[in-house]
């Protein structure tokens, strides 16, 4: 599990912001979940046979000994509070969460054993243009972040759960040709979960299934429908994707649309965000049916895409300096009426003595634009010496009284 630095928690915080606006644009609303669940919610949501299950959740018995697991993924709990509280049945929902997922994988660049996802989860909406919204959403925000060149859309249609059994048996057949020339793990998914052996990462793996089956060859009427809508939709909006056949995703719970955003500038680690519909969930959790769809987006693989294009804002707009027991406690007052007077402001006082070429050394260091300097004399006379850290010019001496509005002009100029 990560420890996440400063610098890095910033970047956090401005993916966090842009996403809260672009959703809010689109009337999703938030909700807060529990990081625990029962872990039978997983085993039988997420399924039996999937990575998540078999190999990656952080399980324990509580003290009344009922089976708990820290949440994997968001959308089984979104599922579960929904129900719960009787948002589903009936109802249309756009709701969006944030926070940490959990899952004992190998850690590694851009993965993580505690990860923070932003997921959304739409319920009621069967048809394509819920679906086309989502994919919309997120590339508003991957334009907002400035990452839109890097991520591209990868798109297919798993068709509803009787064409894809079909589907599976046909892969089946194919694979099972070519077993011994498997990876192990493939070998393994051929009985618990073929679809996924389309993931694959092993070369010899991805060469066999060059030729194998198609899914599109075997989608439902209504399925394909489904998805040639969506697509118009993306391209009436000028999205461009690509439909990609090997898209399935690892859950048992999709069916229909499944996406993923990809980038090729994190290695391995390449899929920033990606989600589906799952139409059957709300029924197989013992739910009244509601359809849905969501996504969810790593938020630390997307912090390092961004650390290389961010630069530092620094810690503080301001930065105050003082010498001096007297000067010193007007310090810790000047700040306070400039945060007052001037919203949003960072001040930052310096703490402890030190010469002031010292001191200025530091407020360099914060970002500061404006380094605000008390001595003896300022005090005095109730002024304070004003100096531009980022341009040239002598340090000039403002009036205490006019300070907050100097600063306010100083900070708000061409806004
Ligand atoms: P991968 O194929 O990389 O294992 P996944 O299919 O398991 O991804 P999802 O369950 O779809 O991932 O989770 C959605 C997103 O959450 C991923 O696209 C990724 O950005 C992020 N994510 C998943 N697992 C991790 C992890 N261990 N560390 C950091 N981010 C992760
Ligand atoms: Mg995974």
């Amino acid at each position: 599990m990560q420890d996440i630095l400063p610098a890095q928690k910033a970047i956090h915080r401005k993916i966090e912001e842009s996403a809260r606006a672009v959703l809010a644009a689109y009337g999703y609303q938030e909700v807060g979940l529990p990081v625990l669940e029962q872990t039978n919610l997983f085993k039988r949501l997420v399924g039996e046979n999937t990575d998540i299950v078999e190999k990656e959740m952080y399980t324990f018995d509580d003290r009344n000994g009922d089976s708990l697991t820290l949440r994997p993924e968001g959308t089984a709990g979104c599922a579960r509070f929904g129900e719960e509280n009787g948002l589903l049945f009936n109802q249309v929902q756009r709701l969006w969460y944030i926070g940490p997922m959990f899952r004992y994988e190998r850690p590694q660049k851009g993965r993580y054993r505690q990860f923070d996802q932003i997921g959304a989860e739409c319920f009621g909406m069967a048809g394509p243009d819920i679906d086309a919204e989502l994919l919309l959403m997120n590339a508003r925000l991957w334009r907002d972040l400035g990452l839109m060149d890097d991520i591209t859309l990868e798109l297919n249609s798993i068709g509803m759960p009787g064409s894809r059994a079909a589907y599976k048996d046909k892969l089946v057949s194919y694979l099972e040709q070519y077993r011994d020339d498997l990876d192990e793990d493939s070998q393994r998914r051929l009985t618990t979960n073929p679809m996924r052996i389309l993931d694959s990462k092993s070369e010899k793996t991805r060469a066999i299934l060059v030729d194998a089956p198609c899914i599109s060859d075997f989608l439902d009427d209504e399925s394909r429908q489904h998805f040639e809508s969506l697509c118009q939709m993306l391209d009436d909006n000028g999205l461009a994707y690509k439909v990609n056949p090997n898209i399935v995703r690892g859950l048992d719970y999709y069916n229909r649309t499944v996406f993923e955003w990809i980038t090729d500038t994190l290695g391995a680690q390449g899929t920033v965000c990606g989600g589906g519909r799952y139409d059957g969930l709300v029924e197989q959790m013992g739910g009244r049916g509601s359809p849905g769809v969501g996504f969810a987006m790593g938020l630390d693989r997307l912090a390092l895409m961004l650390a290389e294009k961010m630069e530092s804002s620094g810690t503080a707009d301001v930065y105050v300096v003082s010498q001096g027991a007297e000067a010193r406690r007007a310090a810790m007052q000047v700040a306070e009426e400039v945060r007052t007077g001037v919203r949003g402001l960072r001040v930052m006082v310096h703490c402890g003595d030190g010469k002031f070429k010292a001191q200025l050394k530091k407020a360099d260091a914060s970002g500061a634009r404006l380094a605000l300097v008390l001595g003896e004399e300022e005090v005095a006379n109730a002024s304070i010496g004003v100096k531009m850290l980022r341009e040239s010019g002598d340090q000039i001496t403002c009036s205490r009284d006019k300070l907050v509005s100097y600063c306010r002009d100083y900070f708000h100029e061409g806004e």
